[in-house]
């Protein structure tokens, strides 16, 4: 049996905080590990730059529901639920993808989580454990189930290497550079074609 482990942002959805910003106009928000490549001072900065504009857990998520996933996103992701497990492996916030998760119709999500008080602002956030992604595929492999993977960026390039095959799908050039060794869809079509041929391969 075969799990089909998928990043959420930049492979179903568009990158979340990116298009927050937009929406709300708070630029400081496009901010990204690129720009402060400390996780947790990136995220507290984040969480202050809420508390400033007084953003509580509620609209930020009414904002979240007005963006869609990426186009074509919700068929593929029917198709490949048509044709094994899939389960999505994502470092983001449960309770920022949730509405997207609607829009999918509710796919099995491993992410993060968020603490939000009883005002409903968001004061911190919970990583459930680092390398989740890895350890997941890991996990499934050690109950003898087979795994393919697919996704975008850095984050997760240790859970391509962990599964039994590893897809790249749109990533930027860098990523394609240093990690040579798994095949790159630019499409839906393509991803399909080599989820289909890899699996023929386990
Ligand atoms: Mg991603």
């Amino acid at each position: 049996m075969i799990v089909a482990c998928l990043d959420l942002e930049g492979v179903l959805i568009p990158e979340i905080w990116i298009n927050f910003a937009d929406k709300t106009g708070i630029k400081e928000l496009r901010l990204t590990t690129r720009d402060i490549p400390d996780y947790d001072v990136l995220m507290k900065k984040r969480l202050g730059i809420l508390k400033e504009h007084n953003l509580k857990l509620k609209d930020i998520q009414d904002v979240i529901a007005t963006l869609s996933p990426l186009d074509g996103a919700a068929d593929f992701l029917n198709w490949l639920r048509s044709e094994m497990q899939v389960v999505i492996l994502s470092d983001t916030f449960s309770e920022f993808a949730k509405p997207f998760m609607k829009q999918l119709v509710w796919p099995t999500l491993f992410c993060h989580s968020l603490e939000v008080n009883s005002s409903g602002d968001v004061v911190n956030y919970k990583l459930r454990m680092k390398d989740q992604k890895r350890a997941a595929v890991e996990a499934f492999r050690s109950i003898n189930l087979s795994t393919i993977a697919a996704g975008d960026s850095y984050n997760d390039t240790s859970m391509l290497g962990a599964a039994d095959a590893g897809i790249l799908f749109c990533p930027p050039d860098n990523v394609i550079k240093e990690f040579p060794q798994f095949p790159v869809a630019l499409d839906y079509q393509e991803l399909r074609r080599l989820i289909e041929t890899s699996r023929t391969k386990i």
